[in-house]
């Protein structure tokens, strides 16, 4: 594809369409869903199996009601309607890794409707969003408001439903565990029957960035509400992401196709701009786009066809009839909204309310929530608003600097406690040590396992701040260089820096430069 346009290029004539499907694995349950088999990471092979979730004959389903509860939760923080009245479906179809020749899934009413998001895009993102290029803060265009430094898009939920997730095939003697050239396959059914829960937007989302934000903001929402462990390289959580183009301007939505199971966020971003740029080329040269699944290479760079796309009807979906419909009262729905806890977007309006942050600060401090919780232990600790910012940097900067360096850092059990962390910034906001020696303190808390207070000691870091002694070394280094007062005062002012170099030398680098500064320049007036 060395012919084709950047993804810039192709905006510009074209307005691409991305609608997303999402599954998530509820693996904070304790059961499946149709049986009592248990929910266990790693256990071997087809250990976690029954009558149900192998489907013998006879063998009933007993719908989990925690699972139940969690979608309905899921539903409630991203902003859907509960439907009271819905059933499950058979969804036919024959492979092994389904031993009942069905997944039972939801049909046209789930349990989750009509919900959305909303989430913001700043940075090189915007870029990419170029028909709202012009507007300033404040304005709205479709589904665009602009804001200080990016833009906050509003997507639709189509729905979230509830279905459960087939076994698990391991294809033997091929390449990489693919099943060509495989002389054998293995199934493991310990995932079959797992609670599955997808989320279904409208074709709302306009670029690979929106795809990409949307799908985190909505992990983060998962993770806070507690109902997955949300891990795209364990699988817990995919995607799919359906795209099509349509020249800029027009309305008619364009024929899709669909990538299958990005696993990581920059796949979905990376397999979306590909295909963007594939259809645009193909739509140029005046041929058509098929609806099929693709598949997307990030060795290859480029995305393959898996199949054409089958209809629903060669699903042959029925309503299942061993479960009857659900009839949801309002105290189950109630109940569960109480156990709604504080939201990505609420935290965000609190650190920036209660905590004075910008709106930068305040998202990237909720952006992990080991960052999110560190801050606030830190801040209770500090118990003192004006340390907010100061800590927010901390925590920005080195400690996010930190998580990424070191996959095994975890923030959570380090020696950098959140009392120690607001020891250092006290220590930097009294002007006790420098924002160089800050730096060193807070590796050697992490490396030595020690306290702000006693590493500044041992390595005598404490700086100068006593005013009086500074003014001695002051009145001293004068003394001795009256010639250079003379120069400095008849309009030398670079002289300065040879001054302030003079009371350091004095004070053995222990000086707090900015405190020397300050009576410097009133002395020498
Ligand atoms: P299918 O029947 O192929 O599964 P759906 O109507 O169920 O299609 O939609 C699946 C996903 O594809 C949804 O997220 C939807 O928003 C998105 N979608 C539907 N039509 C288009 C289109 N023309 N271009 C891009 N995305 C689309
Ligand atoms: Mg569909
Ligand atoms: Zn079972």
């Amino acid at each position: 594809m060395s012919s084709v346009k950047a993804l810039e290029e192709v905006l510009k004539d074209w307005e691409a369409v991305i609608g997303l499907e999402i599954h998530a694995e509820l693996t904070t349950l304790d059961t499946k869903m149709f049986c009592g088999c248990k929910l266990e990471h790693g256990a071997a092979p087809n250990t976690h199996t029954c009558p149900v979730c192998l489907g013998l004959p006879g063998a009933l389903p007993v719908p989990n009601k925690a699972a139940i509860e969690s979608i309905v939760l899921a539903g409630l923080a991203t902003n859907c309607d509960i439907e009271k009245h819905s059933m499950f479906y058979r969804k036919n179809y024959m492979y092994p890794d389904m031993a009942k020749n069905f997944q039972t899934t939801q049909g046209p009413i789930a349990f989750c409707m009509r919900g959305s998001l909303d989430f913001e895009v700043d940075g090189a993102g915007v870029a990419e969003r170029i028909d709202v290029d012009g507007l300033g803060p404040g304005e709205s265009r479709g589904n665009v408001t602009m804001t200080d430094d990016g833009y906050v898009a509003h997507v639709g939920i189509t729905r979230i439903h509830m279905e459960e997730d087939a076994g698990k095939m391991v294809h033997i003697g091929g390449d990489e565990g693919r099943i060509a050239g495989a002389t054998h396959s293995l199934v493991d059914y310990n995932r079959a029957g797992m609670p599955l829960i997808e989320l279904v937007t409208e074709p709302d989302l306009r670029t690979p960035e929106e795809a990409r934000l949307f799908m985190e903001k909505l992990r983060q929402i998962y993770l806070a509400i507690g109902i997955s462990d949300c891990s795209m390289e364990e699988g817990s959580m995919r995607c799919d992401g359906n795209v099509s183009l349509r020249r800029r301007g027009t309305a008619q939505l364009g024929t899709k196709t669909e990538l299958k199971n990005m696993n990581s966020f920059k796949n979905l971003h990376d397999g979306l701009a590909f295909e963007i740029r594939r259809q645009a080329e193909v739509l140029e040269e005046g041929g058509i786009i098929y609806q099929e699944t693709r598949h997307w290479d990030p060795t290859a760079k480029r995305t393959i066809v898996m199949r054409v796309k089958e209809t629903a009807d060669d699903y042959r979906l029925f309503p299942e009839p061993d479960l009857a419909p659900f009839d949801l009262s309002d105290e189950f729905i109630e109940g569960v909204r109480t156990r709604l806890p504080e939201l990505p977007d609420q935290k965000k309006r609190r650190y920036r309310d209660a905590f004075g942050l910008s709106a930068y600060d305040a998202r990237h401090l909720i952006e992990h929530r080991a960052t999110a919780d560190f801050f606030e232990a830190a801040m209770a600790c500090a118990n003192d608003v004006s340390l907010a910012k100061p800590l927010a940097n901390l925590v920005i900067n080195d400690v996010t600097a930190r998580m990424n360096a070191d996959a095994d850092f975890d923030l959570a059990s380090s020696p950098l406690t959140p009392q120690r962390a607001c020891d250092l910034v006290k220590l930097l906001a009294a002007d006790d040590i420098s924002s160089k020696q800050g730096k060193e303190v807070f590796a050697a808390i992490i490396d030595d396992d020690a306290d702000p207070a006693a590493i500044v000691e041992a390595r005598g870091m404490r700086q100068v701040s006593d005013t009086a002694a500074i003014e001695a070394v002051i009145d001293q280094v004068i003394a001795e260089n009256a010639d250079a007062v003379e120069r400095y005062r008849a309009g030398n002012a670079k002289l300065i820096g040879f001054f302030v170099g003079q009371c350091m030398k004095a004070m053995r680098g222990q000086g707090n430069p900015k405190v020397i500064n300050r009576i410097l320049a009133q002395k020498l007036k």
